[in-house]
């Protein structure tokens, strides 16, 4: 069920349950259109994130898999990144994009420690992509949960709020201390996250992944960046430039639509 907006609404992923059957990588892609993957070179194999695959698995060694996507942070690095506010933090918790005035720099993909969105290349009118939480399916009453979590067979990814589930993590490790790690990813990485994950090994994490909040640093990075570019960045963001963005995006999503339409009727 929706959770109360003054709840950080969360997923908590249990790696002790989950048998990589990839059921949640294809809930997402079905209720967001994301499309096919590409075969891109510089990707970390057909499994790692990108443009259509919002989410993954990591396979670990002994049959351990591990849900990635981004991780909602609380104060998130991404969004601190962003020159024109295309990323923001709703309410509710989840990290939204608006691609309508992105203007296309990838601040934010340099900003996020856990090193998530990824950019659609091979797209006419390219855009920063990663998992949104299915917050607008959510808020508008389309969905009552992710659609990640709903199409988990084993209930090993379970949607809520990050207090309830924060509970609910420390609740298994305490009745199980011998199977769990001592530890939950994502209650204090990067100042906290909304994906919370538990298991019985431990989790490697990009390097870049410190545990107190990031924006301060981000905001203090991107000082140094010369005027004269945040100028030109302030410039492409006028009204025309905006206008243009948004009729070329509104195109180039019929025309993925009816691509998606015509790939189901052909497989028919
Ligand atoms: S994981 Fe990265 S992309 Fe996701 S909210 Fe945090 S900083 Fe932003
Ligand atoms: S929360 Fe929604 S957008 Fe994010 S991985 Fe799950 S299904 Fe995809
Ligand atoms: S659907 Fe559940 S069990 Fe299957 S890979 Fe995803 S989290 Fe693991």
């Amino acid at each position: 069920m929706k959770p109360a907006a003054k709840h950080h609404w969360a997923i908590l992923t249990d790696v002790t349950k989950c048998i990589g059957c990839e059921s949640c990588v294809e809930g997402c892609r079905g209720a967001n259109h994301t499309g096919r993957d590409q075969p891109w070179t510089w990707q970390n194999g057909v499994r790692d994130l990108s443009a259509s695959r919002w989410t993954t698995i990591d396979r670990l060694p002994g049959n351990h898999y591990v849900r990635r996507q981004c991780r909602h942070c609380v104060s998130p690095a991404c969004a601190s990144a962003c020159p024109v506010g295309a990323l923001k933090k709703t309410p509710e918790g989840p990290v939204v994009y608006d691609a309508s005035i992105c203007m296309g720099c990838r601040y934010c993909m340099m900003a996020c420690p856990f090193q998530i969105p990824r950019y659609s290349w091979d797209s006419a009118i390219p855009a920063v992509r990663k998992c949104v939480l299915c917050h607008d399916r959510i808020e508008s009453g389309e969905a009552r949960e992710p659609a990640c979590t709903s199409a988990c067979p084993v209930d090993a990814t379970i949607f809520g709020t990050r207090e309830e589930l924060l509970k609910v993590a420390k609740q298994r490790i305490a009745a199980n201390p011998n199977v769990y790690r001592s530890h939950i990813w994502g209650e204090h990485e990067a100042g906290g996250t909304g994906i919370l994950t538990i298991s019985d090994v431990d989790i490697p994490l990009p390097n870049t992944v410190p545990t107190d909040p990031l924006p301060e640093r981000t905001w203090a990075a991107l000082r140094t960046v010369p005027f004269v570019f945040l100028g030109v960045g302030a410039g492409m963001v006028g009204l025309r430039w905006l206008l243009g963005r948004r009729d070329q995006l509104r195109l180039a999503e019929e025309k993925a639509r009816a691509a998606e339409a015509s790939a189901e009727k052909s497989e028919e």
